[in-house]
């Protein structure tokens, strides 16, 4: 979908800049890719990208938790089952939507129930003007998806399609709010 978002977003005359965690697709035509493997290589490819951006769409899910003691070796086996530590990875989203001059943030929700409430509790947390909505298992590696636009008048739905139907959708739900 992050991808789609970038397409439509270019096509509709924006310079844009995609920070992708490591997919397969290709990086669709004049936009610019950063490569990030990790939520904290994320986080410091977005304080920079973010800078002076009119707006920041957030589609990656990024991890909420990473290992917090990974080993350099193989772990061997013969001392039990290893501890898994983890810790909290920034929410880079909430930090970008938090800066005293924000670009207009869009967040995305994959929910797997309760799609509104959850949707609206993520606008008002993040504190957010937009959240894009869909059920995970709906779209999750398939080329359709069905969103639900929420903001602070309500629900806004945009209908079934294919990802890139949708994302040029979503982008006229911005610019629309940009004017
Ligand atoms: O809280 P949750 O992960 O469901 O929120 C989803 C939204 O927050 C998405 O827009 C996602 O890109 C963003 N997010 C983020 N950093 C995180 C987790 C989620 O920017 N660590």
């Amino acid at each position: 979908m992050g991808y789609a978002v970038a397409r439509a977003a270019q096509e509709a005359g924006a310079a844009v800049t995609l920070i992708s965690g490591p997919v397969s697709l290709p990086t669709p035509a004049g936009v610019s890719r950063v490569d990030v493997r990790t939520a904290q290589e994320m986080f410091e490819a977005v304080k920079k990208g973010s800078k002076g951006a009119d707006v920041f769409i957030a589609v990656a899910a990024v991890a909420d938790y990473r290992v917090k003691n990974p080993s350099k070796q193989k772990i061997k086996k013969g001392n039990g089952a290893p501890r898994i530590e983890l810790e909290e990875n920034p929410d880079i989203l909430a930090w970008v939507a938090s800066q005293p001059k924000p670009p207009f943030c869009v967040g995305f929700a994959a929910e797997s129930e309760n799609l509104a409430e959850n949707a609206k509790a993520k606008l008002a947390r993040k504190k957010l003007p937009l959240i894009a909505a869909n059920i995970a298992q709906d779209t999750m590696g398939r080329d359709d998806n069905a969103i639900t636009l929420y903001d602070a008048k309500g629900e806004h739905p945009l209908g079934r399609g294919g990802k890139l139907d949708l994302a040029r959708r979503l982008i006229n739900q911005v610019a629309d709010r940009l004017k």
